[in-house]
């Protein structure tokens, strides 16, 4: 990758393990430019910045925009859900189009949680409401938790419990917290 485009891509993506901002440095060991995370520059791999829907879903839009930005984005969701497109229309594995009464019981689970259905926080995983990607990272968000998710192959119970058919690749999502904290 070249100079020039290190830094186009410091502006279009962030650090993939605790979303930090990167930054171009020079490696003198290996004598070149690279792409660092600028919060910690051990970390590996970059991903795309989130768009402002994928941040109000996610819970970060005050770290992004500024103190309140979370909770007036929130009530304008509420207010005007078809301004939102992340309102579940299909189930997430089989593809089934949710059904209104689908929808009533899904928007029922997430409020139980504390979560928003038009946020896309909650879906349906064969015919089973489960908490999605988003509604994770909202929820430890709340919590005041630093959290990673990322996904990995599933196990053989766990293939068995979302009914995967043999040779299918499947991954699972899983959560940690992050050690390194990214400066408010
Ligand atoms: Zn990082």
């Amino acid at each position: 990758m070249e100079y020039k485009e290190m830094r186009e891509m410091e502006k279009t993506h962030v650090c993939a393990v605790c979303g930090g901002e990167p930054v171009t440095l020079w490696d003198s060991e290996n004598d070149c430019y690279r792409l660092a995370c600028g919060t910690d520059n051990t970390h590996n791999g970059f991903k795309r910045r989130p768009t402002a829907t994928k941040l109000l879903a996610r819970g970060r839009l005050d770290e992004a925009v500024g103190p309140g930005a979370q909770k007036d984005m929130e009530q304008l969701a509420k207010r005007m859900p078809e301004r939102f497109n992340l309102l579940p229309k299909t189930d997430n594995e089989t593809g089934v189009v949710l059904s209104p009464l689908d929808i009533l019981a899904l928007d029922t689970f997430a409020e139980k949680v504390g979560l928003n259905i038009y946020l896309g926080h909650v879906g349906l995983y064969f015919g089973e409401p489960r908490v999605t990607i988003d509604g994770y990272y909202y929820l430890a968000k709340k919590r005041g938790e630093d959290i990673s998710v990322y996904a990995l192959p599933a196990n053989v119970d766990e293939r068995q419990q979302y009914q995967i058919p043999d040779g299918a690749y499947f991954l699972l999502p899983r959560v940690s917290e992050v050690v390194t904290r990214c400066p408010r």
